[in-house]
């Protein structure tokens, strides 16, 4: 039975993110025929309807106001719940990022609805959709069915094939009724600058404890620019003030899954491996042979990092640069 699917589209810095690309890919499965709404919040929204047509949406809407400029939880939630009511959407789809962790849940609480979060699989089995997420930090995936009812969903970044599908798209504009604002934003304070989205990052070289103090992140700051990467970290280098609490990734940070995670002296704690083991290949660079991070590793070196990490970037500078 075909169905009607809407995503929300995020932006970060002027861009699209990626897995709202992907997230239009998986709706264009999950609609099996019917129809991919697109719905693009905030001024200047009217730009990036070119884009989101070409992975097939048939429909965008376009909420251009200027309360959706900054995303706030209240006024989110009011638009998101009020587009939906209007297009009477079955199935929601969006990036389990930041903001699809603070709207999903409030917004699928206001239709009394459950929400799949953090989804690495999505697929339609006789006419159900099956999305599949992980639990227990990773260690067993559950299949959670849906056959009646709205559906929510967020997808883990880049977990999803990316496949364009251009069509032209109609041009819905859209004013959502925003009552009731609680919360105003008045300037927005950037910890970290520039660099390379850690989340969406295809290549990350993450430091834990071994790196043994904030100058020695700079090795592996040159590799992640060599590579164009990001970098990334432990729980480890993270409490013993090496880095900002930003980088973390794990159960209790970021969750990644680039194409190439580089590890340099961490451990390999299960708190840890939750974060990054799905990442595609994984290389562990350890001083201690017994290290539990090269169980999961694709490629291990045991060494001294800051011997293997310089090293690394030399050789990379002289195929890459
Ligand atoms: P360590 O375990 O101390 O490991 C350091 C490693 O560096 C060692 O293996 C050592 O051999 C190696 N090393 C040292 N010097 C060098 C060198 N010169 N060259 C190469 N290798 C070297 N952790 C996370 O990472 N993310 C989370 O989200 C997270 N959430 C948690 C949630 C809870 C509820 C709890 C209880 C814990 C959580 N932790 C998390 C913490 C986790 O259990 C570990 O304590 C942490 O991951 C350890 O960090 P580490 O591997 O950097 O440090």
């Amino acid at each position: 039975m075909s169905k009607k699917v809407l995503v929300f589209v995020e932006s970060k810095d002027g861009k699209l993110r990626n897995v709202s690309f992907e997230a239009l890919t998986v709706a264009k499965q999950l609609a099996g025929g019917g129809e991919v709404i697109a719905a693009l919040f905030g001024t200047g929204a009217t730009e990036f309807v070119q884009e989101v047509s070409q992975y097939g949406s048939n429909k965008v809407y376009v909420l251009e106001n200027e309360a959706l400029v900054t995303y706030t939880t209240d006024v989110y939630t009011q638009a998101l719940c009020q587009v939906i009511e209007d297009l009477q959407a079955e199935v929601i789809l969006m990036g389990h990022t930041a903001i699809g962790k603070d709207v999903a849940p409030r917004v699928a609480a206001r239709f009394g609805a459950g929400l799949a979060s953090d989804c690495i699989g999505a697929d339609l089995e006789n006419g159900d959709i099956v999305f599949t997420r992980p639990i227990y930090a990773g260690k067993a995936f559950q299949k959670k069915v849906f056959n009646q009812g709205k559906v929510f969903a967020t997808l883990r970044p880049n977990n999803f094939e990316l496949k364009e599908n251009p069509v032209q798209a109609e041009v819905v504009p859209f004013q959502p009724v925003i009552k009731d604002l609680r919360t105003i934003v008045k300037e927005i304070v950037r910890k970290t600058t520039g660099g390379v989205d850690l989340s969406e990052a295809k290549v990350i070289i993450s430091g834990g404890r071994g790196v043994k103090s904030k100058d020695g992140f700079q090795p592996l700051q040159e590799l992640a620019e060599v590579l164009g990467g990001a970098v990334g970290a432990s729980r480890g280098a993270c409490d013993a003030d090496f880095c900002d609490y930003a980088l973390q990734i794990g159960q209790t940070g970021k969750v990644v899954t680039p194409d190439l995670y580089i590890a340099c002296g961490i451990s390999g704690a299960i708190q840890h491996l939750a974060g990054m083991s799905n990442s595609k290949v994984i290389v562990a660079i350890n001083k201690d042979p017994e290290a539990p991070i090269f169980q999961v590793a694709d490629y291990g070196i045991v060494g001294d990092l800051f011997e293997v990490v310089p090293l690394l970037t030399e050789e990379f500078k002289k195929v890459l640069v």
